[in-house]
Formats: C-alpha cells, sequence, structure tokens
C-alpha cells in the first residue's frame, strides 16, 4: 500500500514511480528480459489495475490478486501464486531499482537457494543480514544490534528452489500468522534449508518506501544505475586455478567489437598483428611465425604431433606429469612411431639419465617432445639442457610451453626449439579458444610432404592459408582474437621478465603464507616454476577441500583440486592480472577458514 509515500505516488502503486522514462517495475521486468526471464507473476493488492494493464503488454506476465492485501503480509500473498510456481524461480520486490547485474549475480551464483544482499548503506529503512561462517542465512533484521554480526543488507531479491518454498508454506501455516512476511519465513526455514548469502558489495539499489528514499533515488542511486547498466562493471575474481587467468578490464571489454565477418580484411589485419606479436615474444619475425587455431592448448599439441612427425620418423616423448602422458596419448590415437620417457613427477627431467634413455633406444629419436612447466605439480623443466641435448644430436624439439608461455623468456633460435605450444588464456592474459603454434617457416615448409592425418588441424595448411590470406582456415573465435590482441600489448607493456618478477613476487606472499598455516609443499622449491604450487592437504579430519573451495570462492578467489592419484593435493595457481596484494587477501580468507575449521589454532 506504500501508506508512507501517500502524497507522493499519488494513488499509483509504488511500482509505478518512475524515476527515468518507464515505472520502476516496467524497468524491473525489462532487466528480467534481458537475462532470459520472461515468465513473470506479480503478486497484486493495492490497486491492481495498474498492473494488470502492465501485464497485458507482456506475453507471459499474469497478476494473481490478493483481495485481503490490506490486512496480510507478502506471505499471504506468495500463498497465492503456489498452484502457479512450478519450478525454481526469482523472488523480487516492486519497490526496489537495482543494477542490471544484481540479476546476473544471483542468477549464476552456484546454489538453487540464495539472498542478494549488498555492503551496508545508510538511506534507512535498511533490513540487516547475518551469515554464518561458511556463507549460509542466519538472521535479518532491520534492527542492526537484534542480530549477530551483520555484515550486509538485503536487497529484496532472492532465489528460492520449490522445496524450499514449500518449507515457507509449512511454516507459514504453523504460524497461523497472516501478517508474516516472507523474510520471516526464510529465517524460520534457514536452519533446515541451507539459504546462501551473495553479497554483491558495492551494488547500487535501493528500496523506496519513504519520501526521503525516493530523493536518494532521484538524486544519486538512480544516475549510478544508469551509468553502471550502460557500461556495465564487470566483476574481477582472483582465479589461482591455473588458466583461464584473471584477466584486466581492457581484455574484457576489448571483446566487444562491432559485429565483423572474419573474413574482410579489416580482421585480417588482426590476425597479423595477433600472430606477430605472439611470435615477437619468442622469436624474430621474419624467419618464425605464430600458426593459430580456434581451439584449447591441447588441439594446438594435437595439431604439432599429428603434423611434423614424418612416415620414418620416431618420437620420444617425455612424461613426468599429467601433460606428458596426454601427448603420448595422442602420439598413440595417430599411431605414431613413439616411445615414452617416464621421469619422477616431483622433480625436473633429469638429462643425463634422459641422454642414456636416447642413446639406448632401439630405433633412432628424430624428434622429442616435453612440457616446459608440468601443471600437475608446477615443476619446472630445463629447457636450456634439454635444447642442447636435442641440438647436439639433431633431434627436432617440441615444446608444449601453456603454462610458461609468457611468464618465463624463451628464446627460440637461441634455446633450439622447434615447435613451441601455446595459448592464450595462462600467462598472456587474455581469454580463452584460441591457441597457437609458433616455428620457423623453414620448419614449417619441411613437414609439406607429410600425408595429413587429420583435417581441422593439419598444421601445415593451417600455416599455410594463414600465411597466403591473412585468415584461418575455419571460422576464427573472432571475439577472443580481439581480446588477445589487447593482451598481448599489455605483455608488451609490461615485459616478460617484469610479469615473471610480479608473479614471482606473489608466489612469494602465497608460500609465506602457507608456511604459517603450516601447509607442506610437494615438490622441493628448486624444481618450481613459481607459477604453480601443488600443496598436501592438511591431514585433520575437518579438512574438506569441497567446503574449503566454496568458502573461498564465496570471497572471490578459486582454487583449484590436485591431480595426482596416490597423493591428496590442491593447487593454487598466482598468474593473471593479480598483484601480492590478491594473495595477501588470498592467505587471509584461508586462514579464517583454518581458523573456523579448527585446523590451526
Ligand atoms: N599442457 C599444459 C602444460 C597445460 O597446463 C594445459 C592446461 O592446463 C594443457 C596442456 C592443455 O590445455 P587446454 O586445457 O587448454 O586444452
Ligand atoms: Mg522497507
Ligand atoms: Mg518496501
Amino acid at each position: 500500500m506504500g501508506r508512507r509515500l501517500l502524497g507522493v505516488s499519488g494513488e499509483k502503486p509504488k511500482g509505478f514511480m518512475t524515476l527515468g522514462h518507464d515505472s520502476i517495475i516496467a524497468e524491473s521486468l525489462s532487466k528480467l528480459r534481458h537475462h532470459g526471464i520472461t515468465s513473470v507473476y506479480i503478486g497484486t493488492g493495492y490497486q491492481q489495475s495498474y498492473y494488470e494493464c502492465l501485464a497485458q503488454q507482456f506475453l507471459d506476465v499474469q497478476c494473481i490478486y490478493n483481495e485481503a492485501f490490506a490486512t496480510t503480509g507478502s506471505m499471504a500473498t506468495l500463498r497465492l501464486l503456489q498452484d502457479y510456481i512450478k519450478s525454481d524461480f526469482l523472488l523480487l520486490e516492486s519497490d526496489i531499482i537495482y543494477e542490471r547485474r544484481a540479476l546476473r549475480r544471483i542468477i549464476d551464483a552456484p546454489f538453487n537457494d540464495a539472498i542478494l544482499t549488498s555492503d551496508v548503506t545508510s538511506y534507512g529503512d535498511e533490513v540487516f543480514v547475518s551469515s554464518s561462517q561458511n556463507g549460509l542465512l542466519v538472521g535479518m533484521s532491520k534492527n542492526a544490534d537484534a542480530i549477530e554480526n551483520p555484515d550486509s543488507i538485503f536487497v529484496g531479491i532472492s532465489k528460492l528452489s520449490i522445496k524450499t518454498l514449500n518449507c515457507m508454506f509449512d511454516f507459514f501455516d504453523a504460524k497461523q500468522n497472516p501478517a508474516l512476511n516472507y523474510e520471516d519465513a526464510m529465517i524460520g526455514v534457514s536452519k533446515k534449508c541451507a539459504i546462501n548469502v551473495c553479497n554483491a558489495g558495492s551494488l547500487h539499489w535501493c528500496e523506496i518506501d519513504t519520501p526521503e528514499h525516493l530523493n536518494i533515488a532521484r538524486q544519486s542511486v538512480y544516475p549510478a544505475i544508469r551509468r553502471n547498466d550502460d557500461y556495465p562493471l564487470v566483476t574481477r575474481n582472483i582465479l589461482l586455478n591455473p588458466g583461464p587467468a584473471t584477466t584486466t578490464d581492457t581484455v574484457k571489454y576489448a571483446q566487444v567489437i562491432p559485429d565483423i565477418c572474419p573474413r574482410e580484411i579489416e580482421f585480417g589485419y588482426i590476425l597479423q598483428e595477433v600472430s606477430e606479436r605472439i611470435t615477437d615474444l619468442v622469436a624474430n619475425t621474419e624467419e618464425y611465425v605464430s600458426v593459430l587455431f580456434g581451439g584449447s592448448g591441447t588441439a594446438v599439441i594435437e595439431s604439432i604431433l599429428s603434423s611434423v612427425i614424418g612416415p620414418n620418423d620416431h618420437l620420444c616423448i617425455v612424461n613426468n606429469g599429467n601433460y606428458g602422458v596426454r601427448m603420448h596419448e595422442i602420439a598413440q590415437i595417430y599411431q605414431l612411431s613413439v616411445v615414452e620417457y617416464v621421469s619422477d613427477p616431483y622433480r625436473a627431467v633429469d638429462v643425463k639419465q634422459l641422454v642414456n634413455f636416447i642413446s639406448g633406444s632401439q630405433k633412432n629419436v628424430t624428434h622429442l617432445a616435453v612440457v616446459h612447466h608440468e601443471t600437475t605439480t608446477g615443476v619446472l623443466n630445463n629447457l636450456d639442457d634439454i635444447s642442447k641435448l636435442c641440438a647436439r644430436r639433431n633431434i627436432v624439439l617440441i615444446v608444449d610451453a601453456i603454462s610458461s608461455f609468457g611468464a618465463i623468456p624463451i628464446n627460440m633460435q637461441q634455446q633450439c626449439i622447434h615447435y613451441l605450444a601455446a595459448t592464450a588464456n595462462k600467462n598472456l592474459q587474455g581469454i580463452p579458444g584460441v591457441s597457437f603454434v609458433i616455428a620457423a617457416r623453414t620448419m614449417l615448409e619441411s613437414t609439406k610432404e607429410i600425408t595429413p592425418r587429420n583435417l581441422y588441424l593439419n598444421l601445415y595448411n593451417q600455416y599455410n592459408y594463414q600465411e597466403t590470406n591473412s585468415q584461418t582456415r575455419f571460422t576464427p573465435p573472432v571475439q577472443a582474437i580481439y581480446a588477445l590482441r589487447q593482451a598481448l600489448i599489455e605483455t608488451n607493456c609490461e615485459g616478460i621478465e617484469a610479469r615473471y618478477t610480479r608473479y614471482a613476487n606473489c608466489w612469494s606472499v602465497l608460500i609465506d603464507g602457507l608456511k604459517r598455516l603450516r601447509l607442506e609443499l610437494l615438490v622441493p622449491i628448486e624444481f618450481q616454476s613459481k607459477l604453480l604450487t601443488t600443496i598436501k592437504e592438511p591431514s585433520h579430519s575437518d579438512y574438506n577441500f569441497k567446503e574449503m573451495h566454496d568458502f573461498l570462492i564465496r570471497q572471490g578467489f578459486t582454487i583449484y583440486p590436485g591431480s595426482l592419484s596416490g597423493c591428496n593435493t590442491f593447487r593454487i595457481a598466482n598468474i593473471g592480472a593479480i598483484v601480492p596484494d590478491d594473495i595477501k587477501r588470498f592467505i587471509t580468507a584461508l586462514t579464517t577458514y583454518f581458523l573456523y575449521k579448527g585446523i590451526i589454532a
């Protein structure tokens, strides 16, 4: 009924106040449609005809009238919707204005039941929320002193499952209070149904209950919402998984481009620029070229292995981790003549033993494939020693540099590397979708006569087409390539050595913090890349990776499980657009979790 606004909104219901062009309810409906939510039920009461007129303008908006609106609370209205709500749904109030991203946030939250909250404001009439250590709703009240540790305020946008809704109805029935509001029912069931608190931080929004609210909305909140909806803020999460890595805003925005056909010359120039910028990081651009593929890192590894080993060649694959195993799998699928050199996964490859292995090999090894940085463990293999061995024996060296490229300086000529595989979304700080092979043109030309073993991934054909047409043979990930161009510009500005220094500084903060938490590392320091750390899981009985992961992700940190059999570990990468301060905050969050679980005292 909006009694506090009478005289300001006239006889209209609150949802029909206007701040911009449309009523605030119409703006809300339009934001919902923008996120694909078209089926809407509006529980009406006071002056319901306004809502009914509005609903007629939309195909799938329906009004359900609560004739007892003057004497009942929101649970009674919700009750009338019971037969209409068939699946998990969003519940919104009609008198709020909010940024569009508020909906994205709650829709994408990986929980069936969640409420959206924000930093505390002082507009008046705030509903304070308190949550448990693991982010679940515990209490809500307009009186901050009435609940424990209120840390955010309720926005009035929630996501509920049918299961929780039914519990709320049961609670409502048991209470026998027609004036019950849905917030109280949520609190009532929160012990039985886990309702997550999604804090959207500095989100601009407000509820309009009073003339003061309306003033604040007009003066500051609504203009701020318009600004951010037009130029949306993109949340920056700290990705501590080994890629895709955290990107800068400028890389994120570089994806937003005019519609363009990748067969146009304009795109050809972008492709050329990107290719040259990549090559320039590791080789001279006259002799060497980067061949681009739409695909993940594995695509380019498969491209090289399936395209450059001739029928009389013999390949040796160094395996000290899962990515070595994967290369061997690829070689076997293509029925290449291949031998595997298995080496201790906890340390860098022992090159002396590798020499003995190759010398003792029955067939003459013509090609050697090695993973530079084994992302399974964080072990950095010694590329210099391996490349010297290959150079001495005239062996073609293939390097999987997917997780080292862009951070650890590489010089293909000096290090006699013949084929290098890498991808956009790790240390280059681009987005996933594009990967590349770097090689000398003469090297690629020498594979021309090898009968293709596949179509899409054939390296020579991709190279030849790119060189001739400044296009990829098949549809490229256009936006990912624009983002990569921006990421390369930024890599160039920072410089690879400075980038490695920044990463290594992040790593030092990480290692110090892990030590304080008495966590043990899997790999001896001297073999570590300083880009990724494998950590032994605590043996404490209350430790649980998934729970720790979920705790951290709520605070914007994504960690990664281990992938070694026979040893319980998890992994933290420190690559991407992050700084040592981000790792400090991560350690603080991790420490909070450890204290809360009693893993440390
Ligand atoms: N090789 C290494 C060393 C990697 O770290 C990865 C991915 O993490 C890959 C290959 C496979 O890359 P993708 O997952 O992009 O196919
Ligand atoms: Mg209110
Ligand atoms: Mg209200």
